[in-house]
């Protein structure tokens, strides 16, 4: 079920070249700005209304579409797509396409092209959200202004032949104006009001809080995962291992691990761990025949890198990990 990778290398290789943060001055994109602050206030409001006046069956929807756009963006967008850590039949793909479109995080084929740039130019002034432009902008400020000119440059040096020539990718990009807004507000709205009777208002902003919820919880991982935590496999870069991330990201808080192995499937050394949910996503899906060729890297690799690069935490626990 699963490919032993023959080395730790990702595909396109690390550029370190670029200065981290040279002086720039951001244009504001103001209608992005207030889209946000809209939404946060409403997800403020719907996190009122469920705990007052919502119907129990809108909050287990609610929390059901947590799950939903998580596999999208875990599953799919990031472990699938952007690294191709494992294979998936068309019919897990359209399935994680549109899991992945309830998110509302723009298309997958910018999603995976901005992803791949800051696996590539990491921490750097051609990383979209450049860590070392500081918390507030690698966790959304780095949405609400238009790219740095070396992210624009840089562009052109990722492939993605591979998302030209998905049709789900591309058939995604191409509807995307009616597609995203369907999945991600329009049907989580009316599903409650159709099925139980839900209020327009409790349906709507309980919705916007799931949305804000999870997109918040994904971008902690471009800002928390670059400054706090355990550095086990290479001291000298900024991501960092928290449980506490993995936990609510549905396993992708072993984030020092996912930059030196950027392709193994299970995003973490620690596959078989509780806190990965995303793993055992795939692995059901493999379970059932939508996955294949799930890409690991093998033990011996793993822990020569946490010997000659990491800051010694961890080592004990590695040993007791199944593989
Ligand atoms: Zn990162
Ligand atoms: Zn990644």
């Amino acid at each position: 079920m699963t490919t032993q990778m023959e080395t730790a290398e990702t595909d396109d290789p690390i550029d370190t070249t670029l200065t981290k943060a040279t002086p720039w001055k951001p244009q504001i994109k103001y209608h992005y700005v207030f889209f946000q602050l809209y939404f946060h206030v409403a997800a403020i409001y719907g996190v009122y209304l469920a705990l007052t006046s919502a119907k129990w069956q809108t909050n287990l929807f609610g929390y059901a579409m947590i799950w939903i756009n998580s596999f999208g963006i875990y599953a799919g967008a990031h472990r699938l797509f952007s690294h191709r850590s494992y294979k998936a039949t068309r019919a897990l793909q359209i399935f994680l396409m549109l899991c992945h479109s309830t998110a509302y995080q723009r298309n997958l084929f910018l999603w995976v092209l901005e992803h791949r740039l800051h696996h590539k130019y990491s921490d750097t002034d051609g990383d979209p959200h450049n860590p070392s432009r500081g918390l507030f902008f690698s966790h959304i400020g780095w949405l609400c202004c238009k790219k740095h000119p070396e992210v624009v440059k840089r562009t052109k040096n990722i492939d993605m032949s591979d998302m030209y020539s998905n049709p789900v990718i591309m058939f995604q990009k191409k509807h995307q104006q009616w597609l995203l807004p369907t999945l991600a507000f329009i049907l989580p709205t009316l599903i409650p009001m159709v099925f139980w009777v839900e209020s327009f208002t409790n349906s709507w902003h309980i919705n916007a809080a799931r949305y804000i919820m999870s997109m918040n919880t994904v971008f902690l991982i471009n800002s928390v995962s670059h400054k706090w935590g355990y550095k086990p496999y290479d001291k000298n870069i900024r991501p960092t291992e928290s449980k506490i991330i993995s936990m609510i990201t549905f396993g992708e808080g072993f984030h020092n691990y996912h930059h030196i192995f950027p392709n193994d499937y299970r995003d973490a050394e620690f596959g078989n761990s509780l806190l990965n949910v995303t793993t055992y996503f795939i692995d059901f899906c493999a379970f059932l025949g939508l996955a294949y060729d799930l890409k690991v890297v093998p033990k011996d690799l793993v822990k020569s890198r946490m010997t000659r690069a990491g800051n010694g935490s961890e080592m004990e626990l590695l040993d007791k990990t199944v593989y």
